[in-house]
């Protein structure tokens, strides 16, 4: 089959690869109809994550039909268009059972092979999904395909990122990064009863995206920190949501928060240590949550909601390229290219 796979920094090639195969009886495999750049993907273009095995088939996040299931897979059916999280769960384990999906004991991360051991990407005509049934979740008839794919990562994320900052309609709430995460996380924040939100970056067409959506944006070189303490008279924002994953953005994240108040982090870090201090910490009574989203478990909870959400998913959507044109995908959403926002890549094209 074809498939985008790693080589280095800034390396993807499109290149041929063996299809997979089952290997375990609860595996299915999957025909990709749609798959997608996420920001994750670009730490490991970066290799700012590291470890990874070149010739790794890249991606995490796809939509697509069954087409092969072991002897073990109970519910799921051949021809069945299924979505994914972006991990594999096993659905038995105690923190599949506590809804802390992302940390499966039995968990994989889609595209993260190192060492020879680990799991495919999507980035690809075909993928292998462990725990399928436990795993992949059924496409109701009536759910729009791309709004299903939005579920499995950054829809599911931007909501995690909120729900972890607490939201109550008073205060005022500001979003680190209006990347695809970020804008996800301004709707959920509203979603979830915000009624003001700042919203900081740098891409002038993500702040007029942000602004669309009902936030206030600011540049980041507009002086955010004065702008947040004027709107709030000194105080600081009741939760800073945070989806960039840098020591920057950490940093303007303590600078804006409350005394009291929450710095919720969905942004990768991969830095060895905090931008601030435990004193910084203490000395704002701060409460800092973080974390890979739970994704299967957010995805019970939002697709049922899907039907009556708030704002236009499809918004975020800028481009759909043929798979075979996943190197310049990488290019243009690492660049921001071409007001590129979410890149889906289908196989089929
Ligand atoms: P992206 O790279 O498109 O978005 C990041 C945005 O942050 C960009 O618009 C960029 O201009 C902006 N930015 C950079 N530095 C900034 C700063 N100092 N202040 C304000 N804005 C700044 O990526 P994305 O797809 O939106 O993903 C965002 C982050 O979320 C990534 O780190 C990604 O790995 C992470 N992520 C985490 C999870 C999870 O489970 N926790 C899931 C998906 C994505
Ligand atoms: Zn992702």
């Amino acid at each position: 089959m074809k498939a985008l796979t790693f080589h280095g920094k800034l390396d993807v090639h499109f290149e041929q690869v063996p299809d997979p195969e089952l290997k375990k009886a609860t595996d299915a495999i999957v025909k990709v109809r749609q798959t997608a750049v996420c920001g994750s993907d670009l730490h490991v273009y970066h290799e700012r994550e590291s470890g990874l095995d070149k010739g790794t088939v890249m991606g995490h996040e796809f939509i697509g039909e069954v087409v092969e299931v072991g002897k073990d897979v109970r519910f799921l059916k051949k021809g069945e268009m299924v979505a994914s999280p972006f991990t594999t769960n096993c659905g038995k384990c105690y923190f599949c059972d506590i809804g802390l999906t992302a940390r499966c004991i039995n968990g994989q991360l889609f595209g993260w092979v190192e060492s020879g051991i680990g799991l495919q990407g999507s980035q690809a005509e075909y993928v292998r999904v462990p725990y399928a049934d436990t795993t992949l979740v059924s496409i109701p008839e009536d759910l729009s395909h791309h709004h299903a794919l939005l579920s499995g990562d950054i829809l599911s994320t931007g909501y995690f990122c909120a729900d972890m900052a607490e939201i109550n309609p008073g205060g005022l709430y500001v979003v680190i990064g209006c990347g695809p995460v970020g804008i996800m996380t301004i709707m959920s924040a509203f979603e979830q009863g915000a009624l003001h939100i700042v919203a900081i970056d740098s891409v002038p067409s993500r702040l007029e995206m942000a602004n669309r959506l009902g936030a206030i944006a600011v540049p980041l070189h507009g002086d955010p920190v004065l702008n947040v303490m004027e709107k709030t008279h000194g105080t600081g924002a009741e939760a800073v949501m945070e989806a960039v994953g840098s020591p920057v953005a950490q940093d303007l994240a303590l600078k804006l928060v409350r005394p009291g108040g929450i710095i919720s982090t969905v942004g990768v870090h991969t830095s060895d240590m905090f931008a601030f201090t435990p004193a910084d910490a203490y000395n704002l009574n701060l409460t800092y949550r973080t974390g890979r989203c739970s994704a299967r478990y957010y995805m019970d909870i939002l697709l049922p909601k899907l039907e009556d959400w708030p704002f236009d998913l499809d918004m975020i959507i800028s481009h759909e390229l043929p798979l075979s044109e996943g190197p310049r995908a990488y290019e243009m959403f690492d660049r921001k290219d071409e007001n590129s926002m979410k890149i889906l890549l289908n196989p089929a094209l």
